[in-house]
C-alpha cells in the first residue's frame, strides 16, 4: 500500500515553524521536543523532517543519513536528559505507533521517548 503524506498534519506544522513547539535538541534531519500532554515527568518526542507516516515507511524510504540521524538524533535526547541506566540514568522507554491498530494519531512518525517515573509494565 502506498502512503499518502498529509502536509497539514500537526507535526508538519511544527516542522514549517506554523504552531511553536518546546524544543529539546535539533539536527539536520530530526527534531526533538516536548510533548503537548505529557504522560510522564519525561515525555519528548522525536520526528525525521522528512515526509514520513510510519516506521516501515521511514525504513523503506529514508537515506541512510536520514536513518542515522534518527538514530541518533534518539540517543542525544536520552544523554542529554542523563536518561540512560548504564550511566546512572533512571531508564525510558521508547514508543512508535505505527498505523491505525496501534492508535497513531499524528500521521507523521515520532518516537516517544517516556521516563521520569516507574511506568507500568506494557506486556504481560
Ligand atoms: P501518537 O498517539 O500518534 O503516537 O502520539 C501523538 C502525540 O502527539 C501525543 O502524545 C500527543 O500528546 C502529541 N501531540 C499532539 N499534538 C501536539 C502538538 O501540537 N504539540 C506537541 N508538542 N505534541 C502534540
Amino acid at each position: 500500500m502506498a502512503y499518502e503524506y498529509d502536509d497539514q498534519n500537526i507535526f508538519a506544522k511544527i516542522l514549517r515553524g506554523d504552531i511553536p513547539n518546546d524544543t529539546v535538541l535539533e539536527t539536520d534531519h530530526s527534531l526533538a521536543f516536548n510533548d503537548i500532554a505529557p504522560q510522564a515527568p519525561v515525555h519528548v518526542l522525536v520526528i525525521p523532517r522528512g515526509p514520513y507516516i510510519t516506521w516501515d515507511q521511514f525504513s523503506a524510504e529514508a537515506s541512510d543519513a536520514e536513518i542515522i540521524d534518527y538514530t541518533r538524533t534518539i540517543q542525544q535526547v536520552i544523554d542529554k536528559l542523563d536518561l540512560a541506566p548504564g550511566a546512572g540514568g533512571q531508564g525510558y522507554r521508547l514508543i512508535v505507533n505505527s498505523g491505525e491498530a496501534a492508535i497513531q494519531e499524528v500521521p507523521h512518525l515520532h518516537t516517544h521517548i517516556l521516563s521520569g517515573r516507574r511506568l507500568g509494565r506494557m506486556l504481560p
